[in-house]
């Protein structure tokens, strides 16, 4: 079976000296919550400038947590004023990168031509990418439940070798930041669609590993419900995982 991945994206909060104190004790409550890493993983995606300091605690401290970052170039090096390259990111011991995220796209223009370089970008330098799609409310309206995450992560897995180590992150627009959750119903249909696409893109035996999250909106209080649905794997969470207690009880997913 897929080993469950929780995943916590901080977008634009906490700076690498808030970073330590928070990793810190978020290991302490999953230690108390005797979470075992052998049934759930739990990775935190802090800001760019944060990662050397996670890096650093974790490995001291020898934490069962994985990190990753929020974006990454699609280029390797050169002339590009303020990116951050995927050999950057492994050199820091990134396990994942997010791709895609509906705020990357909306706020920087991030086409699926873009998210399948940074997509073959993340793969190059042996990242796993967490590559996000997800319709607007205005989408679903117009074209049903499935069709725009479908059409996303079609063009995002284009060039991905058979095999590749991917995680597919379903995060409805409508959901994120709203409180206004996808139902676990809802969540289930989009990932199941997003699965048959990694199938029929880059095989049976890739989509039977692949772990879909489901994110918008994930708290404590509903995570359950999503954790019961065969094709969801796991759930990105914003706001919910800036809250230790929080996240460590969405880790549990009880
Ligand atoms: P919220 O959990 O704050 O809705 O954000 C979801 C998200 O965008 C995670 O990437």
């Amino acid at each position: 079976g897929r080993v469950p991945l929780i995943a916590g994206n901080w977008k634009l909060n906490l700076d690498h000296l808030q970073s330590i104190a928070f990793v810190q004790k978020l290991a302490w409550s999953l230690k108390d919550a005797r979470l075992d890493f052998n049934d759930v993983e739990v990775a935190v995606f802090p800001p760019y400038t944060d990662l050397r300091s996670v890096q650093t605690l974790i490995s001291a401290d020898k934490l069962s947590l994985k990190f990753g970052a929020q974006d990454l170039s699609e280029h390797d090096s050169g002339a590009y004023t303020g990116e951050i390259s995927g050999q950057f990111l492994r050199a820091l011991d990134c396990s994942y990168v997010i791709i895609g995220h509906s705020e990357r796209r909306t706020l920087h223009n991030e086409t699926d031509a873009v998210v399948a370089a940074k997509t073959a970008a993340a793969l190059r330098h042996g990242l796993v990418p967490v590559i996000c799609v997800g319709e607007t409310a205005e989408d679903l309206e117009t074209h049903g439940p499935s069709a725009v995450p479908v059409s996303q992560l079609k063009v995002a897995l284009a060039t991905v070798p058979q095999g590749a180590d991917i995680v597919v992150a379903y995060e409805p627009v409508w959901a994120i930041g709203s409180g206004q959750a996808a139902t676990p119903e809802q969540a289930e249909q989009v990932c199941a669609a997003l699965r048959a696409v990694v199938a029929e893109k880059i095989g049976q035996d890739a989509a039977d590993k692949t772990r879909v999250l489901y994110g918008g909106s994930v708290k404590s209080g509903n995570i359950a419900g999503f954790m019961r649905q065969p094709n969801v794997d796991g759930a990105l969470v914003g706001g919910a995982s800036l809250d230790i207690t929080e996240f460590s009880n969405i880790a549990r997913f009880q």
